[in-house]
């Protein structure tokens, strides 16, 4: 597939092949583009700055309407072609295309709340003196070209959360996929591309490190948008600033779920299964560590067990696949290590799944881990169907076990007692808590990203906006 840049479909010599994580097959090319190739992308996108904001906010947010229209009715093939390049289970590639047109709408009526300015009568304020003749208004202006880069793992949605909320405020977009998901992307950039000026928005294929580069070092890039893994987002973040640039990171986590003794234990259960397992637990606030208090710990594992079993894994296309492949071979190999190194380090493993021989499949996994073990899963972000489950004998050794990690995305606490929920929730060090639900949920009316390592910002829709507008003051002065 050829990818889009100033409207027109750009090839090259060099390529990238992208395959089908459910058979290892290749199913298509993008270009492979050079450092030249990126900088006239980068211009092209400097140069229709201009022509974006010549139409008016009102008129943007009909054509984000309009895009999300054309989205639905392309949907099937969308949610397809995300199917086979990221091994997403097709009914969950089918919600996620919903999900990215709602994306778009949404944006359609947050820029009202995003550019609505303030007018302040200085005449309020003693200080300075002479504000009896002074009024100031605040006003928020778009930042420039965006340069966007985004994971394998939800190419729809992580391309609505940046494209339309930069589009709606009024920045021009230069947008990077991941090598191994880029062509939905490419699909929904000409989507875009029916609705908006020329150059709007311009999709570029190749070396990762090579369009990092460029994006941390030319000028006409204002902000990096960046959603990831944490040890690229921060090495990105801290150039892409030293040369002045903003940043918006959305990294990595190790979601902790806490089950109290009084939760709901079947309501657990199927919370750390979704949390977990679905599209074989590659998603950032996937539920990676379950620490349940030791008096109903047997319960909640054979229950687990009881339901797992039920989980099918196969073909991706199938609607009835629960487990799915994983992006690579080298992702297979990860957890390989990182299950090797549970057992290692104590770990009892009590359930293990069946998958199929052929595609790049891990069968979902449970261990059981003591709260003393120092196995690497955790403490770093495991992107696979391993699920750790570690008995505590109280909830402050839950809050300490939860809180052992460099991540801070998402929590979640099972308890019928809200106020004892509550008051864990306060302890933790998380973006997002949710108290008797998965750590799955996202709603992108409200703001989600994280402490600690996970991120810098967040990202709803009215936040990006916000993180993608540079606030300007006007004092006039009788
Ligand atoms: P990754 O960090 O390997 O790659 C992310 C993107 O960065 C890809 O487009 C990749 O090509 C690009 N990249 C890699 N090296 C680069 C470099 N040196 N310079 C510039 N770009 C570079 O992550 P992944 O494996 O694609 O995705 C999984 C990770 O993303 C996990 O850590 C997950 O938690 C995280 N993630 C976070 C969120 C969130 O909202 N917080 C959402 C989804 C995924």
């Amino acid at each position: 597939m050829l990818t889009i840049i100033g409207n027109e479909r750009v090839d090259s010599n060099e390529k990238i092949a992208v395959r089908n994580p459910a058979n290892g097959e290749i199913i298509d090319y993008v270009p492979s583009l050079s450092r030249d190739e990126v900088r006239k992308a980068i211009d092209i996108a400097f140069d229709s700055f201009s022509k974006l904001n010549s139409i008016t906010p009102a008129k943007r947010s009909k054509a984000l309407m309009e895009t999300a229209s054309i989205i639905r009715e392309n949907a099937n093939d969308l949610a397809v072609t995300m199917t086979k390049e990221t091994g997403r289970p097709i009914k969950s590639s089918r919600a996620e295309i919903e999900r990215t047109a709602q994306i778009f709408e949404l944006a359609s009526s947050e820029l009202r709340r995003a550019l609505e300015g303030e007018f302040v009568p200085l005449d309020l304020y003693d200080f300075p003196a002479g504000n009896e003749k002074r009024i100031a208004f605040i006003k928020r202006e778009p930042i420039g070209v965006v340069g966007a880069i985004t994971p394998f793992n939800f190419p729809a949605a992580s391309f609505a959360h940046k494209v339309a909320p930069a589009l709606a405020v009024g920045n021009t977009v230069v947008f990077k996929p991941s090598s191994l998901t880029p062509l939905t992307q490419i699909k929904l950039a000409e989507i875009v591309s029916k609705k908006f000026p020329v150059g709007s928005v311009n999709v570029i294929t190749g070396s990762s490190e090579m369009i990092g580069e460029e994006f941390i070092s030319n000028d006409k890039v204002s902000l990096i948008t960046f959603t990831g893994s944490v040890n690229v987002g921060l090495d990105l973040a801290s150039k892409a600033v030293k040369n002045g640039k903003r940043v918006i990171m959305e990294l990595g986590g190790s979601d902790a779920m806490i089950v109290l003794e009084d939760a709901d234990i079947d309501k657990a259960v199927k919370a750390a299964l979704v949390g977990r397992f679905d599209f074989a637990g590659q998603f950032c606030n996937a539920t990676k560590r379950v620490i349940v208090r030791q008096e109903i710990e047997k319960d909640f594992s054979d229950k687990l067990r009881s339901e797992l079993q039920k989980y099918k894994a196969g073909d991706p296309m199938d609607e009835s696949v629960d487990i799915p492949p994983l992006i690579s071979e080298q992702a297979v190999m990860r957890m390989r290590e990182f299950l090797n190194d549970a057992i290692k380090e104590g770990g009892e493993k009590i359930f293990e799944g069946k998958v199929p021989e052929k595609g790049y499949y891990f069968p979902p996994v449970v261990v059981k881990l003591q709260p003393t073990s120092r196995s690497r899963i955790l403490r770093e972000e495991v992107f696979g169907p391993i699920l750790p489950i570690v008995p505590v004998k109280s909830d402050d050794e839950a809050i300490n076990i939860a809180n052992s990690t460099q991540y801070g995305l998402d929590a979640s606490i099972f308890s019928s007692n809200f106020s004892r929920a509550y008051e864990i929730a306060s302890k933790l060090r998380a973006g997002t808590i949710i108290i008797n639900d998965t750590t799955r949920l996202r709603w992108d009316n409200l703001p989600f990203g994280g402490m600690l390592k996970s991120g810098i910002g967040r990202e709803s829709v009215i936040n990006t906006m916000m993180e993608m507008t540079e606030t300007k003051l006007m004092v006039y002065s009788r």
